[in-house]
């Protein structure tokens, strides 16, 4: 057909390895994709977008010996393709899967050695693989010494290099309405760097950005917007306070959010004559991660169910039994459906956990400071 087969730019999928979120890649090794039975994977030299990159002349001289190096290995049946990304930050090594994970690795680094030999060859041209005219469509682009030195760097990396690690990090976002619902998280690490962004302050780590909400549905609305747009999160969890609206349910206990309801819509409506029943919906929490949320604490109770969230923090008696009445809500509190209807929207998935500061059938009285023991729970959940 020609003139790109009639394709026109935005009918085009985002290919998986742009999906793939740079601003957290790290130099190391990671499985790009699997497609039948070839493995891609990401070898990356380079922290994307940290020059110096890597130069023209010493990634050529590194796809030459590493490829030839593999070929010529004893799984050099199994090697599909060896060679440099266009971002000039790593290469791409396809192999058959008959060739363990372990393997890929231990093969990765042997080559990397190899490369490294060229030092005891006084970094002569005649070390270079097929390095001459008839051979080559840029001969003469070659840098021996600077394939080295970045060979001998990126095997330091690989030195400890282990299947668990050959997986992308995720970024996670966990997100508080409130400073005393972050602050035992922000006390975990000592490298956090403080973003605003329209006035919403993050956090900004290693695999982990803590967003500052504020209070209520339009601030997390707009700070989950900001954090997607901004920081492309692999998935984000809301979590903080509420108020219990069950009698069994105390302080300190968990809730975790399968479903979230925006308690405004329609509250205080009923005399109004506006069909009640199907103008608030139901947006789930992702499956897996409230799988995973629910999954640890030994001392902790966690219940599970529909949290309702509004801009209300409900003192009576009488409006909590009316809220439950028409949402089924076991709790209260003032962001988490505007996030996971954000999440709805853009695809990210999302899930929400709340401790239980308050429970007015209970008269147990309102207390924040519980806040740090959901968030110690979250963060050795996740990352220990
Ligand atoms: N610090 C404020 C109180 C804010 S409470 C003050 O001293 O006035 C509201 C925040 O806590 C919201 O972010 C909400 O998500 C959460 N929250 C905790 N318990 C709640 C309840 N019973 N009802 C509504 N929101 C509650």
């Amino acid at each position: 057909m020609g003139r790109g087969c009639g394709l026109k730019m935005k009918e085009l999928k985002r290919i998986a390895s742009f999906e793939v979120n740079h601003d957290v890649l790290e130099p190391g090794m990671y499985i790009s994709r699997i497609d039948g039975d070839v493995v891609t994977y990401d070898i990356r030299f380079i922290k994307p977008n940290t020059p110096p990159f890597m130069s023209v002349e010493a990634a050529h001289t590194i796809e030459h010996l590493f490829a030839t190096f593999v070929r010529n290995s004893h799984f050099g049946a199994e090697v599909v393709y060896f060679g440099p990304m266009g971002c000039m930050t790593g290469f791409y090594l396809l192999l058959r899967n008959t060739v363990s994970y372990e393997d890929a690795i231990t093969l990765v680094r042997d080559a990397l050695d190899f490369i490294s030999l060229a030092e005891d060859h006084s970094y002569s041209l005649s070390y270079i693989p097929g390095c001459s005219k008839v051979e080559c469509g840029n001969y003469l682009a070659h840098d021996l010494y600077g394939a080295c030195k970045l060979a001998n760097k990126m095997r330091r990396v690989l030195e400890h290099w282990t299947i668990d690690k050959l997986s992308y990090r995720p970024l996670i976002l966990i997100q508080g309405a409130m400073m005393v619902e972050i602050v035992d998280l922000l006390a975990k690490r000592d490298d956090f760097k403080k973003v605003i962004i329209n006035d919403f302050t993050f956090y900004v780590s290693n695999g982990l950005v803590i967003s500052l909400t504020g209070i209520g549905m339009t601030n997390a609305t707009i700070a989950t917007t900001i954090a997607i747009n901004h920081f492309h999160p692999t998935y984000i969890i809301n979590q903080g306070t509420a108020g219990a609206h069950l009698a069994e349910m105390h302080v300190g206990d968990f809730v975790v959010a399968e479903k979230s309801v925006n308690i405004n819509i329609n509250f205080g409506n009923d005399d109004a004559g506006i069909p009640l029943d199907n103008q608030f919906k139901f947006l789930d929490g992702d499956v897996d991660l409230v799988k995973k949320l629910s999954s640890g604490g030994e001392n902790i109770k966690i219940f599970k169910g529909i949290l309702g969230s509004g801009d209300l923090f409900s003192r009576n008696e009488n409006q909590i039994k009316k809220l439950r009445d028409m949402y089924g809500e076991i709790a209260e509190e003032m962001e988490c459906a505007a996030v996971y209807e954000v999440c709805k929207h853009f695809g990210v998935p999302c899930a929400g956990i709340r401790v239980i500061s308050n429970n007015e059938i209970t008269k147990e009285a309102y207390q924040p400071e519980v806040a740090s023991s959901l968030q110690n729970y979250l963060y050795d959940l996740l990352f220990s």
